[in-house]
Order: C-alpha cells, then structure tokens, then sequence
C-alpha cells in the first residue's frame, strides 16, 4: 500500500518537500470493516486549508500521517454486514491505494448500489460521485438554491466557471430558467467551453483584464446572483455589478489559499445598503439533506447529456500530489480526479 503523508505544514504554495509517499502494510479490516482498493481519488482546493494548523470547520490534516479525502474504490474483503465483495463503495479514506473503511461511513455507489441511487444513477462513471454527482455537485446545488435564493429569471455570475463546482453552477442555473449566465475562468480554452459547449451567455478570462470591466461588459444590466468560488477582485466586482436585492453565495476564496498575507478587502461593500443585497458563507457539510433531492433531479441531466460535465484525469497513486497542485493553479477542465 502507497499513501500521501502531509511532512510540514505548508507556508505559501505547497512544495514537495512539504509530502512523502509512503510505503505501508495493507491495512486488515477490523469487525464491521470493509477492505477497499480504491480506484479514483479526489483532490480538492479545501485541502490545502487542512494542511495549515490554523482552526477551521475540518481539523488540520496530522504530520507524519496519511491525509484524507473523497475515495471511491471495490470492496475486496468485507467483515460488514450488507456490503459485499465486488461492491464499490464512496469513502473518505483517499491519499491512498488500500483503506480499512467502518461500514458506516461507506456508501455504496454504482450498479449495486440501493435501488433508489442505481435507477438514477446506473450510467455513469463512478468517477462521477466524487464531482457531478458527489460533493462538488452539492455544493453547485445547495449554494445556488439554499444559500443564493436562486430564482427563475435570475442573471447569475460564477467564478471558477470552468472548474468542478462553477460548471455545474452556471449549468443548473440555465437548466432552471436563469435570463443570463455570465462565467470566468483562467484561460481563453476555458472561455470557450463555457459558451459553446455548457451554454453560458457570456464569459470571460479573467487574466486578460480588469474583472470589474469585463463583468460590466459581460453583465450590462447588472448581476442578482454572484457564485464565488474565488474572492478578491472577483468578489468585489460582483458587489459593483449587483442588482437590487442582489445575492452572493461565498463558497470559496481560492485566489487566497497561498496567500502568506492577508488580502486586502473588497472596496464596493457599502453598496450592499443601497441594494439590500446579501452576502452568506455556505459549507457543503450544512446540506447533505439535498443529497437524495438533488441525485433525483441532476442524475437525469447528466445521464441525457442536458447538463454537462468534464474531468481531468491524472493516472496514479505518485502523481496525487501533483494533481492536487494542479488544481491551485488551474491545470483542470471541470472535476480533477485521480485514477488508481
Ligand atoms: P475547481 O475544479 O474549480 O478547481 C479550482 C480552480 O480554481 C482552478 O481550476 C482554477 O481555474 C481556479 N483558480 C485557481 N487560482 C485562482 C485565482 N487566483 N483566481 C481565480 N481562479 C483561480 O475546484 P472546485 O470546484 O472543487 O472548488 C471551487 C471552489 O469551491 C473552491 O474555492 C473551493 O474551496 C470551494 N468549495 C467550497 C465548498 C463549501 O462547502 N463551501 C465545497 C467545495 C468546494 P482557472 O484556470 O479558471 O483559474
């Protein structure tokens, strides 16, 4: 068994020193246990938040210790009850080849899953419940109807627009009658994906100028929603450009993750008096009672091709590392994803 182990804490952006991959005995499940071998990892812009020690809604990853993240993987020896060998199972034991998973906290996904998760989801890849159907996906769905109020005819903004949670966000906002979705991204690639093959109405890449003139470009009538995945300048302009009653649903900050300083803040908040618009942090965790609405009402979509989906697909265990880099700085098109 290969797992990553977190060496040092992080300062800035994570270097390879930071992490070793380590060489282990592949763990013997325990009474109630399930042995998987895992075959698609996730890596996640969050995780770099629990590789600092600071306090945060998930504990810091330990030193000298295996990391954690979203896994799934098959079943090759049970001693539980109700799961069996051949099963694949959603966990949250990855950085690693092999994990000793409680039965409890594995839920079974793909062809053999209960019936009322394989009707809907039978067709796609399992891959898909780390991202369109998985967490990622929750998140686009919870953040845009809970926390942003979204509503019919709404003109939506997302940052991030071409990553996991951004492209489904700006997807479900169409597929649920939004008047105008706007996106950004990093790179004229990614741009291009947006409008021409997931429908949004305008986007543009955000290295190319300055945010707040590309949005007032893009978004000539202004914004009632704004999706951040990113924070800084983007956070800002979206003040500058919201509508009266405007929302903003703050699910990420990436643009700050590496910062050693604080960044400075935005400049446009006293805008939020005059549009009573609201600004509101939301956490994935908060939402699982969507989980079963929103498998219901997305596997559809995704099985018909209306809501579409991308991922990057790095091969191997040794590449983890890299792959999760790769997400910091923009290497993925929609979920990034590692495959054992
Ligand atoms: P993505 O698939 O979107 O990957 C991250 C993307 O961020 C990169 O592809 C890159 O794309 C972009 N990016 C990196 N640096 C910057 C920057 N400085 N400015 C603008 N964009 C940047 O990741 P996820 O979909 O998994 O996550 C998206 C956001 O949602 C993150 O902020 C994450 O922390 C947050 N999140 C929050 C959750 C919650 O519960 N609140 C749950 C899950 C995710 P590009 O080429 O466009 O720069």
């Amino acid at each position: 068994n290969r797992e990553w182990h977190l060496l040092s804490r992080p300062v800035g952006w994570p270097k390879p020193e930071d992490f070793a991959l380590v060489e282990t005995e592949v763990p013997t499940p325990r009474e109630g246990q399930v042995l998987v071998r895992n075959t698609y990892l996730s890596v996640d812009p969050y995780m770099r938040g629990r590789m600092s020690a600071a306090k945060s809604y998930a504990a810091p990853f330990e030193l000298g210790k295996v990391m954690q993240g979203g896994a799934v993987g098959e079943v090759i020896e049970s001693k539980a009850e109700g799961i069996e060998v051949g099963d694949h199972v959603l966990h949250f034991f990855g950085w690693r080849e092999y994990a000793a998973v409680d039965a409890k906290n594995a839920v079974k996904v793909g062809p053999t899953a209960v019936p009322a998760v394989k009707v809907e989801t039978q067709d796609v890849p399992l891959s898909a419940y780390l991202g369109v159907l998985g967490m990622t996906g929750l998140t686009a769905y919870a953040g845009l109807l809970r926390t942003a109020s979204f509503k019919e005819g709404d003109i939506v903004f997302v940052s991030g627009a071409a990553g996991a949670v951004g492209s489904e966000v700006g997807q479900l906002a169409k597929l649920l009658g939004a008047s105008r979705v706007i996106g950004s991204a990093g790179s004229d690639g990614k741009v291009k994906l947006l409008v021409e093959e997931y429908g949004f109405d305008a986007a543009f890449n955000y290295k190319n100028g300055p945010v707040a003139e590309q949005l007032r470009e893009a978004a000539p009538d202004g914004i009632d929603v704004y999706f951040d995945n990113v924070g800084g300048d983007h956070l800002e302009a979206a003040i500058g450009s919201l509508r009266e009653g405007g929302r903003i649903a703050v699910c990420g900050m990436i643009s700050v993750y590496n910062n050693t300083e604080p960044a400075p803040g935005p400049k446009n908040l006293a805008r939020l008096i005059q549009t009573r618009g609201r600004i509101e942090g939301f956490l994935v965790g908060d939402h699982y009672d969507l989980q079963p609405e929103f498998v219901q009402k997305v596997a559809p979509w995704v099985a018909s091709g209306e809501l579409k989906y991308r991922e990057t697909v790095v091969e191997g265990i040794e590449n983890n590392l890299e792959a999760f880099l790769g997400v910091l700085r923009g290497d993925n098109i929609g979920k990034m994803i590692v495959k054992l």
